[in-house]
């Protein structure tokens, strides 16, 4: 395959856990990989530097997508770097838990800004920018449909990803782009393990028939499929990857 041929992706908070494991994998499937990150950038030149060496093409992007204004500036650093781009990994997110009566009014804002306002701006840089037959995967989460205590707010912010990658779907068919989003269960993450204790761990890693949390890789291949050629007839679906929980 020829550099110009080359499809090009953005994977939002690919610096680690999940959106990690998707870089690492849309590069290993021949794919040139953006991948942004707010504050690890460590981590993020690292997996661009083994991403290189394993013959792969990658750039770190720097942007806090909380920002307004980053969601351009991030997509014309990645058009700059590979040309147009064919796939946008709407992955970074944010979790704050607390029974909704003692939620803050600073949690909320945050989880809404990251998970729901900046998925906005970047699906809408995508809807204008994206190539024809592109691929936009979006993250969910299986709490919603669980809608345990605690998860009001990211729960909230989830179900609203959800409808908006339902309706952008039908808006880009005429352009062959599909919108799906992946909703996990529990995976094995910063994001799921900080704040909770071995025993709420192992609680929650026993709700599905397997008894063990998912790997961000499990997430990762199902995420490559979706982005691939042959997922052209799965369009605005909520793949729930979560062990078999519910
Ligand atoms: P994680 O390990 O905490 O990683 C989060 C990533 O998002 C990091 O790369 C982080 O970048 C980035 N990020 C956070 N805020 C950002 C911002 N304002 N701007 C740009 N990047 C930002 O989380 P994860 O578990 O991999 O989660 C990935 C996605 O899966 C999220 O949407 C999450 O809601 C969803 N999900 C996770 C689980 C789970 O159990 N882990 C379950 C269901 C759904 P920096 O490190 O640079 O800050």
């Amino acid at each position: 395959m020829t550099t110009q041929q080359q499809r090009a992706a953005i994977v939002t908070g690919g610096s680690r856990g999940i959106g990690a494991a998707i870089a690492r994998r849309l590069a290993q499937d021949g794919i040139a990989v953006a991948i942004n990150y707010a504050t690890g950038k460590a981590a993020a030149d690292a997996l661009v530097e083994e991403i290189q060496a394993a013959g792969g093409r990658a750039l770190a992007v720097q942007a806090d997508l909380a920002d307004p204004t980053t969601a351009v500036q991030l997509f014309d650093a990645a058009e700059n770097a590979f040309g147009k781009i064919d796939i946008l990994i709407n992955n970074a997110g944010v979790m704050e838990l607390a029974p909704l009566a003692e939620m803050s009014d600073q949690a909320f804002a945050r989880q809404i800004s990251v998970n729901l306002e900046s998925v906005f701006r970047s699906l809408r840089e995508a809807a204008r920018r994206l190539r024809d037959g592109g691929r936009i995967v979006n993250f969910s989460s299986s709490v919603v449909g669980l809608y345990q205590p605690t998860y009001s707010v990211y729960a909230a912010t989830k179900a609203a990803v959800e409808a908006m990658t339902h309706v952008l779907a039908k808006e880009l068919g005429s352009r062959r782009i599909t919108v799906n989003a992946v909703a996990p269960g529990p995976v094995e993450t910063r994001l799921f393990l900080d704040g909770k204790s071995e025993q709420q761990v192992r609680a929650i890693a026993a709700m599905n028939p397997f008894g063990r949390l998912g790997q961000p890789d499990e997430i990762a291949g199902i995420v490559a499929f979706l982005a691939s050629h042959d997922s052209g007839w799965i369009n605005g679906q909520i793949i729930r990857a979560n062990g078999g929980v519910f």
